[in-house]
């Protein structure tokens, strides 16, 4: 069934060759770019050959719900990118959260979550899982004690994005591991903020990864996709024959877009992490900005935790300026290159308003506990020259005092 020219793509081999091998099946044509399967089902060679496929005594495609050579590609260079025996590629990073949490739960389950999780996460957490009988409590994402504390008998699943969005807080994921497992619980890590380029929470003792493919894995903003990574059982077993059956599927086309990405993923990461880091200082210095949150500054309370467990400290940078939702809006509405947009992980810098935005469903207590006042800006820093975000930027902030 497998092509001879198959290459699954040697562990032994650097990150950057991955991304850019692993995983590629080669066809009788030789082509040298990963080709796109357009095809929703696939053909046998014989009545024999189609009932040992269905019976799954005979591996092979049957159909793209399921099986598509150009995701499976995708799944094998992600795997082999975040160290996972398995990935299953989803229709968006919701649909891999979703199919995380049907697969593995249960009626009766409980997920500890932190509190600073995409704002869609919480949703479906809140409003539609517990529909179903599966319960959810939401801790501070630093405060391990406060996990502990959460955890109950029937606690399976602990959920956390580290850095957390938009105020880049982190959590040690090896003590969050520990944790996890000395209560007999999984731990779910969504890495989209990173990336395998950054960070690999299957090497910190993370159970699951999971991933928003959208976000910097495509890179340019072109597709939504979303991906779990983890071991063959639970998602090589569990998560597929959810996807299998329920249907969350990735498109081929999508797939190969995000095969593209992952080609240039640590470059663009490195570069994405520099710009953000020097616009990060060059904030900290404005008279107008009170306060620049970013893991790669030294004023980040977690600064040192974040060299550790990073291989880089990410895009985002988010920042508090003097006044209140007035002054912010008026930073944001003097940027003339900067696109406003509530979307990250592209080449073109986005900047954001989370308080009214991204967060603007929470509860303005709730927000308040956060952190996330109405000052704050969230900048996810593109790849354009570095000086014109800052001149971009300079426009508004120069004003406020
Ligand atoms: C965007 C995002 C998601 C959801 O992904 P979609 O592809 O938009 O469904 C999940 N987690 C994080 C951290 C995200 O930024």
């Amino acid at each position: 069934m497998e092509h001879p020219l198959n290459d699954p793509g040697e562990p032994t081999e650097g990150f950057d060759t991955r991304a850019i091998r692993a995983g590629q099946r080669r066809g009788p044509e030789q082509e040298h770019s990963d080709p796109i399967y357009a095809t929703s089902s696939f053909v046998f060679a014989s009545a024999a050959e189609a009932a040992a496929r269905f019976a799954g005594d005979e591996p092979g495609n049957i159909y793209a719900r399921f099986t598509n050579p150009t995701v499976r590609t995708f799944q094998d260079r992600l795997a082999a990118l975040e160290g996972g025996e398995a990935c299953v590629a989803t229709a968006s990073g919701m649909a891999a959260i979703l199919s995380t949490c049907l697969s593995l739960l249960k009626a009766g389950d409980h997920i500890v979550s932190s509190r600073s999780v995409f704002g869609s996460t919480t949703n479906l957490f809140s409003n539609y899982l517990t529909r179903f009988g599966i319960e959810v409590t939401y801790v501070p994402l630093g405060d391990l004690a406060a996990w502990e504390a959460a955890i109950r008998s029937e606690t399976r699943l602990l959920f956390a994005e580290t850095p957390s969005n938009p105020l880049t807080e982190l959590v040690d994921i090896r003590a969050l591991a520990d944790l996890a497992h000395a209560h007999g619980c999984l731990l779910a890590m969504d890495n989209c903020f990173c990336t395998p380029a950054l960070q690999r929470p299957l090497e910190m003792g993370a159970d699951l990864v999971i991933h928003s493919a959208t976000k910097y894995l495509d890179g340019q903003g072109r597709c939504v996709g979303g991906a779990v990574v983890g071991d063959a059982e639970r998602v090589g077993k569990e998560v597929f024959g959810f996807l299998r059956t329920a249907g969350p599927t990735m498109s081929p086309f999508n797939a190969w877009v995000f095969l593209k990405g992952l080609e240039t993923l640590r470059l663009r990461m490195r570069a994405h992490s520099e710009s953000a880091l020097a616009l990060a200082q060059w904030l900290e210095a404005q008279p107008g900005v009170a306060r620049v949150h970013y893991p790669g500054l030294p004023s980040h309370p977690q600064h040192a935790l974040a060299t550790r467990q990073q291989a880089a400290y990410g895009g985002i940078v988010a920042f508090e300026v003097k006044g209140g939702r007035e002054q912010a809006w008026q930073v944001i509405d003097s940027t003339r290159l900067l696109s406003i947009t509530a979307n990250l992980g592209d080449a073109k810098t986005t900047i954001t308003h989370p308080a009214t935005t991204t967060h603007g469903r929470i509860k303005p207590e709730q927000r308040e506990i956060q952190g996330i006042g109405e000052s704050l800006i969230r900048v996810a820093v593109g790849l354009e020259d570095l000086e014109d975000i800052q001149r971009d930027l300079a426009r508004g902030i120069d004003r406020l005092c």
